[in-house]
C-alpha cells in the first residue's frame, strides 16, 4: 500500500476547497466558542478559530494566555466545558484523542529511548496493527521526507537535538493524520537548527497539505511560517489575519505591541486622527474616541531628517542587515528607529526625525 500522506495532497494545490474530506488530505478544523477551566481559572474563554483545509495558522501569545490548552483540547487530552470543536464539520468534542487522526509533536523531543528510530517512527503503525514489512516502508519514507532516511537503526541518545524533532515529525506524519499539531517544537533548538527546521516544517507542510496548528510564542517564527496567524490573549483570539495583515492592519493596541516592533508614543485622538509632536497621523480605526492615548509607530515608519522633531541619540546597534537607534525626545520619551546600516549615529548626537503617514492604531490612556 502506497503512503499517501507522504505525497503532495490534492488539496495542496487548493487549500480551503469544500469537501477535501480524502485520506491525506488536512480536515478543515473549527473552534466555536470554546472554554476550558482549571479551577475556576479560564485558560480558554470563548474561543472561535477556523483552519482551512491545509492551511498552516499559527498560535501565538504570551505565556499562559491559553495557547497549550487550545491545542490540547483540539487533540483530545483535555476536555472542553462548553463549546465544539469539529472536523470537516463532524463534532469531535468528546472523541478520545486516537480516534481524532491527529499527529503531535512536542517541545520536549518525547522519543522512546530504548527503540531505535525507525520503531520511534513505526510506533502508530504498530498500535494500528499495520504489518511489519508495510511499517518498514512507511517508517522509511516518512524518514527520509525529514532528510533521515539513513538513521533508521540509530537511538535517540546518537542524535542532535534537530535530528530527534525531525524524527518526532516522521512518527507525527507516518499515520497520514488530517491535521499536524506542533507545541513550540523549535524552543529547545539553537537558533540555527530552528530556522532549518522551521522552514523544512513548512516545506512538508505545503507539500503534504496537511492542516497544520502551530503554538509559539516567537512572533518571527509565526510571522515566518504561517499562512494566517492567530493572537492569543487570556483565553480569547484577539485577531486572526495573514502575518501581512497583523503587522500592517493590527486590530488592537495588544495585537500591534505583541506583534513586530513598535514605539508606542504619547499622543492624541482627535477628529478621527491621531496626533505625536503635532503631526497627523491616520487611524486603523477611525472611530476610535478622542483623548489622550499611546500611538503605535513602527520603527521602519521613522526617518532620520534634515528637519522635524528633535532628538538625541541614546543607544544604536547593529542587526546585520540593519541597524536600530534608540532617541532620547525632549519630553523624555524614547523612540526606535530603524535605519540603513552605513549610517552609524554617534551617541550624544541631536537628530531630526519624520514619521511616514502609514496608519497607526493606538491604546487610550486614562487618567
Ligand atoms: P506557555 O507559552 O507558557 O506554555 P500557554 O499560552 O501555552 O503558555 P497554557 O499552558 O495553555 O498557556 O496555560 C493557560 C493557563 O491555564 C495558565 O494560567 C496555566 O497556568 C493554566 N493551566 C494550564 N494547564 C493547567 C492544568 N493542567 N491545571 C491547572 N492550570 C492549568
Amino acid at each position: 500500500m502506497t503512503n499517501q500522506l507522504l505525497r503532495p495532497s490534492a488539496s495542496t494545490k487548493n487549500p480551503g476547497r469544500p469537501g477535501a474530506e480524502a485520506r491525506g488530505a488536512g480536515a478543515v478544523v473549527q473552534f466555536a466558542g470554546v472554554v476550558k477551566e482549571f479551577g475556576g481559572h479560564r485558560a480558554l474563554d470563548g474561543v472561535d478559530l477556523t483552519l482551512h483545509a491545509g492551511e498552516f495558522v499559527a498560535l501565538l501569545g504570551p505565556s499562559g494566555c491559553g495557547k497549550t490548552t487550545a491545542l490540547r483540547v483540539l487533540a483530545g487530552l483535555e476536555s472542553t466545558d462548553a463549546g465544539t470543536i469539529t472536523l470537516d464539520g463532524r463534532d469531535v468534542s468528546q472523541l478520545p484523542s486516537s480516534k481524532r487522526d491527529m499527529g503531535m509533536v512536542f517541545q520536549s523531543y518525547s522519543l522512546f529511548p530504548h527503540l531505535s528510530v525507525g520503531k520511534n517512527v513505526e510506533f502508530g503503525l504498530r498500535m494500528r496493527r499495520i504489518g511489519a514489512q508495510e511499517r518498514r516502508n512507511r517508517a522509511i519514507e516518512a524518514l527520509e521526507r525529514v532528510g533521515l532516511g539513513a538513521h533508521f537503526d540509530r537511538y535517540a541518545h546518537q542524535l542532535s537535538g534537530g535530528q530527534q524533532q525531525r524524527v518526532a515529525l516522521a512518527r507525527a506524519l507516518v499515520t497520514e493524520p488530517r491535521v499536524l499539531l506542533l507545541d513550540e517544537p523549535l524552543s529547545a533548538l539553537d537558533a540555527q537548527v530552528r530556522v532549518q527546521l522551521r522552514d523544512e516544517i513548512k516545506r512538508i507542510q505545503t507539500e503534504l497539505g496537511i492542516t497544520t496548528l502551530f503554538v509559539t510564542h516567537d512572533q518571527d517564527e509565526a510571522l515566518a511560517v504561517a499562512d494566517r496567524v492567530a493572537v492569543m490573549k487570556q483565553g480569547v483570539i484577539e485577531q486572526v489575519g495573514t502575518p501581512e495583515e497583523l503587522y500592517a492592519r493590527p486590530a488592537t493596541a495588544f495585537v500591534a505591541s505583541f506583534v513586530g516592533q513598535s514605539n508606542a508614543i504619547r499622543g492624541r485622538v482627535a477628529h478621527g486622527t491621531a496626533e505625536v509632536y503635532g503631526i497627523r497621523l491616520p487611524l486603523i480605526d477611525p472611530s476610535q474616541d478622542d483623548g489622550d492615548c499611546d500611538v503605535f509607530v513602527r520603527p521602519e515608519d521613522i526617518q532620520f531628517s534634515d528637519a522635524g522633531i528633535q532628538g538625541t541619540i541614546s543607544a544604536s546597534s547593529f542587526h546585520g542587515s540593519l541597524r536600530r537607534s534608540r532617541i532620547l525626545m525632549a519630553d523624555g520619551q524614547f523612540i526606535v528607529v530603524q535605519h540603513d546600516v552605513r549610517l552609524a549615529p554617534v551617541i550624544g548626537e541631536t537628530v531630526h526625525l519624520s514619521l511616514h503617514g502609514n496608519p497607526v492604531s493606538v491604546r487610550a490612556v486614562t487618567a
